[in-house]
């Protein structure tokens, strides 16, 4: 088989600045080993999240010279609006600013105290409005979903015996919504199998629950769908799309990933009276409806990204490129979860750095390596972001400590990801070398955006 190539030509670029280790390792210093504290400039490839970072093709472009700014009903919003019920086949399309606000609206509506929303795994913005509401958010993920090391086509699956088993327990009328995040992004972006959505769908009809799809990534999951599913072997990729929606009542949606979009979001639904009281917050906090705190430019270039990302070409390449780069790891033994996301390649730092305790958070130290050894800024996914103390101010750990290498949209080319595997795997022969770190400062609440951290003295480890 020949290279799967980039489907697209580059018609307009911007310049990497390079650094020398002398300058990363000063700018890492005054960055207190915290990467959201990097300027952008001083990186040189940036993974650190594919959230509103992609390319926008030309099409997109020359839709943002087409938007059209009327405050009421404008030409933009119904291209938008079309495009989405086309796709979805979901009738009722509410634009938001982007994904966490169409959380916060919907999860103000349905979430209260006492009541409980079900999931594969809910991202952390989803996790906090539910929490703002009062309700609680519940996770029931597969088994398989939660060890990196082993392969399975469908590590996304919600498990559909342990949301039965909820239901009896808590009670169909305290549960307001079951909603399935696909790919499941703080699962490792692993994708969901048709299957167990329809699984999914019939408990939630047996139990009268609604069922959402937290639709950031429905053309990756898609994809995979189509590579991994026998039944849908041959099926085009929009028509899955549009079964997989076809299960909903309806979804979030953050345009900032799988829209190719810089900003953006979208409610879309089928119960009409449940939109009114999306509508009605909608207007106090974002905007009015036919445009909800977007531009018309940027409704006009999430309608356009939509279309584009189901490509079959582009999401070969997509998903190619994180399993290229997690083979090139995995044949040179550095830790890797496997197989590769949809978004992102996740190390799993708790084995690639084996003489630093979790105390001293082998993630961040991870990405500080990178970071030193390549100028490449990468995300902790592990117990800085998710950790906690005990009574005692101990630190109690989260599950993994992963680092997350998210690969923006269409932003970077083979050669980049040569350069990435060439830069961690020099880390990984000289992983000995790398020290823990310690927290100086930090946040009461997620503290892992602000902390600032050092490193600890090369003695203690061994004490
Ligand atoms: C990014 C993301 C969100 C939140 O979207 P924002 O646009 O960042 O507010 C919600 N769910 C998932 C799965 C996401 O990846």
């Amino acid at each position: 088989m020949k290279t799967i190539i980039e489907p697209f030509k580059i018609k307009s670029v911007e310049p990497i600045y390079f650094t020398t280790l002398e300058q990363r390792k000063k700018i890492l210093f005054d960055a207190f080993y915290n990467p959201f504290l990097i300027k952008a400039q001083d990186v040189i490839i940036d993974l650190l999240t594919d959230s509103g970072t992609s390319a926008m093709s030309s099409a997109q472009w020359a839709g943002i010279m087409l938007g059209d700014e009327s405050y009421a009903g404008s030409n933009s919003f119904f291209h938008f609006e079309k495009t989405i019920q086309d796709i979805t086949g979901l009738p009722i399309v509410i634009p938001t600013h982007q994904g966490r606000a169409s959380e916060k609206i919907l999860f103000s509506v349905i979430g209260a105290l006492g009541k409980y929303i079900v999931s594969n795994t809910l991202f952390d913005t989803t996790r906090a409005n539910i929490e703002a509401s009062g309700a609680q958010g519940i996770d029931l993920l597969c088994a398989e979903g939660k060890i990196p090391s082993t392969p399975a086509p469908f590590k996304g699956n919600m498990d559909v015996d342990a949301f039965r088993n909820f239901i009896k327990e808590k009670g169909a009328e305290n549960i307001p919504l079951c909603i399935v995040t696909v790919t499941n992004n703080s699962g490792g972006g692993q994708p969901v199998s048709m299957q167990n959505i329809r699984e999914v769908r019939a408990v939630c009809d047996e139990y009268k629950i609604p069922m959402f799809i937290d639709a950031c990534r429905f053309a990756e999951n898609c994809y995979f769908i189509k590579l991994r599913e026998k039944e849908f072997e041959h099926v085009p990729v929009h028509a899955i799309v549009g079964e997989l929606f076809s299960y909903a009542d309806g979804c979030t949606m953050s345009a900032k990933k799988d829209a190719f979009a810089n900003i953006g979001g979208f409610i879309a639904l089928r119960n009409e009276e449940l939109a009114m009281q999306c509508r009605n917050l909608l207007i106090i906090t974002e905007g009015f409806p036919t445009y909800g705190g977007l531009a018309g430019r940027d409704l006009e270039a999430i309608a356009i990204g939509l279309k584009e990302v189901m490509d079959e070409n582009y999401l070969q390449y997509r998903i190619r490129t994180t399993e290229y780069l997690t083979e090139k790891l995995a044949a040179a033994g550095v830790p890797v979860m496997q197989p590769a996301g949809g978004h992102a390649v996740y190390l799993d730092a708790k084995a690639f750095l084996n003489h630093i305790p979790v105390t001293q958070y082998p993630g961040q130290a991870l990405v500080a390596a990178l970071y030193l050894a390549g100028g490449i800024r990468s995300c902790e996914i592990g117990s800085l972001m998710f950790g906690k103390y005990d009574e005692n101010g101990n630190l109690v750990e989260a599950m993994m400590e992963l680092v997350r290498l998210a690969i923006p949209r269409r932003v970077y080319t083979q050669s980049h990801i040569d350069y990435v595997a060439e830069v961690i795997i020099e880390v990984y022969n000289n992983r000995h070398q790398i020290k823990g770190l310690e927290v100086t400062y930090e946040a009461p609440a997620l503290r892992h955006f602000t902390a600032r951290l050092k490193e600890v003295d090369f003695l203690f480890l061994y004490n």
